[in-house]
């Protein structure tokens, strides 16, 4: 099923009869909200998929990353690294607790975060006589962090690690699932995320007082009376239970959709592989991505045109493609935050473009757009 316009989307979710199936009967069952059969089910199968014991199914990723980081115990004006290349939800539920996102710059082959700038980034705040509250670790377009270094740094230094993995189910790193690392990881259901529930996101986690915590904060903190007791302040965070039914149903089909990403962007490298000075970006040594999106980047010193003009030559035909998310350090909002750059961010930005990546692109749709692409950089 798709939507009836010509457009080729960047990221269109792949919706089955079943997924139609699914929604009406949670909706027949008389299960609508909050709570319900598919919720716990759901949360139990996206826990046996990433083999972690214990899931929180939440309204968003970005509600996930509010909750985990509250859990952690980041306090207001404790400083918490985030890589500079990320979507913004990744910096914006820092400051949902009065913390100060700290932008560290990421590593040219997964553009995911710098082991080596975190621990320098830790160890100068530390210097300054800042706390350090944690680390958010992205896994950037679905390409999974370099954990064992990561994971190692933090710890010797005692900073929680939370993992973003809103974009990244389904990727697997030599350490096992993109979702599993650190004290806890933050998926999303979001429309264009790799499945969806339209909107929703979990936090997993092997922490069972973490999931409880959270379930219940989740739930504005009402306690187990039967009236309604507060002893904290609550958040309305609860995924539904018919969202938790789409969810179950796009789940069944995340390996096929992880596989069919996959296959559009090896088309894309087979098919832009011989142009001179443009890259379709690759795995990582030490893992594999969902290819949630696939992204290239084109070499300035080769084509004087870019990822602009690209994206122009796409849209005059109706195609949809993306620039890179732009970096937090150079955000208006959060234009007087300190950083710790080496220029790989900025120059990731100005290079690279994300293309239609989808489970229903087919190859004749990317033929043509490598066309558009090779006749846009010639100019
Ligand atoms: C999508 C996304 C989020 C937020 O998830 P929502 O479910 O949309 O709230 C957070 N971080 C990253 C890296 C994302 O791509």
């Amino acid at each position: 099923m798709s939507r009836s316009d010509n457009r080729i989307y960047l990221s269109a979710p792949s919706v089955s009869e079943s997924d139609v199936n699914a929604v009406t009967s949670a909706l027949r069952s008389g299960w609508l909200a909050p709570v319900g059969p598919d919720l716990a089910s759901f949360e139990s199968e996206v826990c046996s998929f990433l083999d972690v014991p214990y899931g929180v199914a939440l309204s968003s990723g970005t509600a996930a990353l509010h909750l985990g980081l509250k859990y952690l115990g980041v306090q207001p004006g404790d400083y918490v690294i985030v890589p500079t290349l990320t979507f913004a939800a990744t910096a914006f539920a820092v400051t949902y607790l009065e913390a100060i996102p700290f932008f560290v710059d990421v590593e040219a082959h997964s553009w995911n975060l710098s082991a080596e700038l975190v621990g320098q980034a830790i160890d100068q705040l530390r210097r300054d006589g800042k706390r350090v509250g944690a680390v958010v670790a992205v896994d950037l377009y679905g390409t999974p962090c370099d954990y064992r270094s990561l994971l190692d740094i933090c710890a010797s230094r005692d900073v929680p690690v939370l993992e973003d993995a809103a974009e990244g189910l389904g990727a697997i790193s030599e350490l096992g699932m993109v979702g599993s690392f650190g004290r806890a990881g933050v998926i999303s259901f979001n429309g264009n995320k790799i499945i969806t529930t339209s909107g929703g996101g979990m936090l997993v986690t092997n922490d069972v007082e973490m999931a409880n915590r959270v379930r219940y904060w989740a739930t504005q903190s009402r306690e187990a009376h039967p009236w309604y007791e507060h002893l904290e302040v609550g958040y309305n965070y609860r995924m539904s239970n018919i969202l938790a039914a789409l969810g179950r149903s796009q789940l069944g089909g995340i390996s096929d959709e992880v596989l069919r990403r996959r296959g559009i962007r090896a088309e894309y490298h087979a098919q832009l592989s011989g142009v001179l000075g443009l890259g379709v970006l690759q795995d990582p040594p030490w893992g594999k991505s969902n290819a949630w999106l696939t992204v290239i980047q084109i070499d300035p010193a080769i084509h004087c045109n870019g990822p602009d003009q690209i994206r122009t030559a796409l849209e005059s035909a109706n195609i949809e493609s993306r620039p890179i998310w732009k970096p937090m350090h150079t955000q208006p909002v959060f234009s007087s935050h300190d950083s710790l750059l080496t220029g790989v961010a900025a120059t990731a930005y100005s290079r690279g473009l994300c293309l239609p990546s989808g489970g229903g692109v087919s190859n004749a749709e990317i033929t043509r757009i490598c066309a558009l692409i090779e006749s846009a950089i010639e100019g």
